[in-house]
């Protein structure tokens, strides 16, 4: 009887070059599905669900047609088991498989599983690389080792280097590392944006299917037109039009945020990647080349900086992730325990950046990295929102959530709920910043000159409140002493009547 193996691929492990694709053999089966533990274990945005299912049978029919045998269940089918040991054991059953090969999730929650699973099987079983990203699992902590501080610079120069990354020798090009202070221009309509890359799909049959399957979604879907890359081809397309009419402002807007762009100079690039149907790798190469090839006109700093996204943060938060969970998922250094209010699900409030951030991620499950980070989640920081609530929460809504890239994000960068181990001190701040950076004030209900009073803006009000509140947490971290000084100085009667607006907000956020 001939040797068979099974080899499972899961939702986000959708990389076409991978070794495992390189030679075809009759006795090895790809088992994929659309499984409802893992629509279920959050409740996620319908774009969200539709992308990754069209985007596994895109991947299956890729297989198949490289003459690949392909084991697909889809949501509906009736003898899906709908969970992965059932399912693995089912194949194994049925096909009289001898070997077992799964590649690494990036997720401790499947990781732990399917090594229980392995424990299980009768049959031998094997773990490949996903050979997806640029670095294994640890090495961000063996880069670490012994430091006290986790400084994404220091590693993001490490990766530059070792990788030759935007590097002439030994110099970086540019003769500069980081060009942040370069990417921090407010968008007033200097340059014109193009308009996002769309691919027009009708998804009318699967929503039929994931209804009748009873999968709970929320969020919006324009059924006849949904407009994200969903195969190879569409991800590609998608890289080479960022290249061609994005990449040339990309760093400059890249902390700006506007009332009528939702994408500004954002390449929408993150899913394609979290699902690896394209490779970090060939992403930066793609954008560093075609930069050498436009040097002039095109500068250092836009590149730079869509590097440094990639090259540096998606695979140090990557490292974090995996150096520090299980425990990681659970931290809450704040001690922060409100619930999120309503407004989350419906974007009804009088808030307009935060109206206008919460509407677009539920239309579209897409925000921008300071959407995400200065609207969202400063607010959800300054009203001291449990790190589950606001996890739970970014994990369902945003196409690109997956736990390895979304818990640092949120609980360690936004929340500031590990206490420091990713970010120095806590991305909080008041209405001025986001005056500085967006357009968003000065169509807003409230008043971003005002700390109280009825047309008060919320985040004033909240960020002296959270800086009192934390202030013993703080006394000790440097790169806050300028506030906390500022906070002394502030007169004793006006920071009380902040305080009584700010607990009175606290306790009717879907009033504001
Ligand atoms: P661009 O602005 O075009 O950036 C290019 C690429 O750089 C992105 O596609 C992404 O792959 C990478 N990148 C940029 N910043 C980060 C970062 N901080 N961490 C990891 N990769 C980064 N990104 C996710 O992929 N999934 C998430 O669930 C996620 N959750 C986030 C939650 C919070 C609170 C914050 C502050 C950020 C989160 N990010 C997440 C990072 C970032 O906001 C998104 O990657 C980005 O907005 C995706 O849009 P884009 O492809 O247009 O990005
Ligand atoms: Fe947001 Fe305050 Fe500005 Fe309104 S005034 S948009 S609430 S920062």
């Amino acid at each position: 009887m001939a040797f068979k193996t099974l080899r499972l691929i899961l939702g986000d492990q959708l990389n076409i070059n991978h070794s495992w694709f390189s030679n075809t053999d009759e006795n090895v089966f790809y088992l994929m599905a659309e499984l409802r533990q893992e629509t279920d274990y959050v409740k996620h945005h319908i774009q969200k669900v539709v992308a990754f299912f069209l985007s596994m049978r895109n991947f299956s029919s890729d297989l198949k047609a490289k003459n690949h045998n392909v084991i697909y269940f889809e949501i509906s089918d009736e003898n899906n088991p709908h969970d992965l040991e059932k399912l693995i054991s089912q194949i194994i059953e049925k096909h009289e498989i001898a070997k077992f090969e799964y590649q690494l999730p990036d997720e401790y929650r499947l990781d732990e599983q399917l090594k229980a699973i392995c424990e299980k099987l009768k049959i031998a079983s094997e773990v490949y690389d996903s050979e997806h990203f640029y670095t294994s699992r640890l090495e961000l902590k063996d880069f670490f080792d012994g430091k006290k501080m986790l400084l994404m610079e220091n590693f993001y120069r490490m990766m530059r280097k070792k990788h030759d990354v935007l590097m002439r020798g030994e110099t970086p090009v540019g003769n500069q590392w980081n060009f942040d202070h370069d990417n921090r221009l407010k968008y007033k309509g200097q340059v014109p944006i193009p308009d996002a890359k769309i691919f027009t799909k009708n998804v009318t049959d699967l929503l039929i299917q994931i209804e009748k399957s009873e999968v709970k979604t929320f969020g919006k879907i324009d059924e006849k037109n949904f407009v994200w890359p969903t195969s190879r081809e569409e991800c590609l397309e998608q890289l080479q039009y960022f290249c061609n009419s994005l990449l040339k402002h990309f760093g400059d807007y890249e902390d700006a945020s506007h009332n009528d762009e939702k994408f500004l100079f954002h390449s929408r690039l993150s899913f394609a990647m979290n699902t690896k149907m394209l490779s970090p790798k060939e992403v930066v190469d793609t954008v560093v080349d075609y930069y050498f090839e436009h040097e002039d006109d095109i500068t250092i700093s836009q590149v730079e900086g869509f590097v440094r996204q990639i090259l540096g943060w998606r695979e140090y938060v990557r490292g974090i992730y995996w150096k520090e969970m299980p425990n990681y998922s659970k931290m809450n250094a704040l001690e922060n325990h409100n619930k999120l209010p309503d407004f989350y699900w419906t974007g009804n409030t009088k808030m307009n950046c935060m109206q206008k951030a919460i509407s677009q991620s539920l239309e579209e499950a897409y925000a921008h990295h300071i959407q995400r980070l200065m609207i969202i989640g400063n607010f959800s920081l300054l009203t001291q929102m449990h790190p589950d609530e606001v996890d739970t929460w970014y994990l369902g809504v945003y196409i690109d959530a997956i736990e390895w890239v979304e818990l640092p994000n949120t609980r360690g960068m936004s929340q500031y709920a590990d206490g420091g181990i990713l970010a120095t001190k806590p991305y909080v701040s008041s209405g001025s910043y986001i005056n500085k950076m967006s357009n968003y004030c000065t169509s807003c209900h409230y008043s971003v000159k005002d700390k109280f009073g009825e047309k008060a803006c919320p985040f004033n009000t909240l960020y002296w409140n959270f800086l009192d509140e934390k202030k013993e947490y703080f006394a000790k971290n440097q790169r806050m002493a300028m506030m906390m000084n500022m906070l002394k100085k502030m007169d004793p009667e006006e920071l009380y009547k902040i305080k009584v607006k700010a607990n009175e907000i606290i306790d009717n956020l879907d009033n504001y």
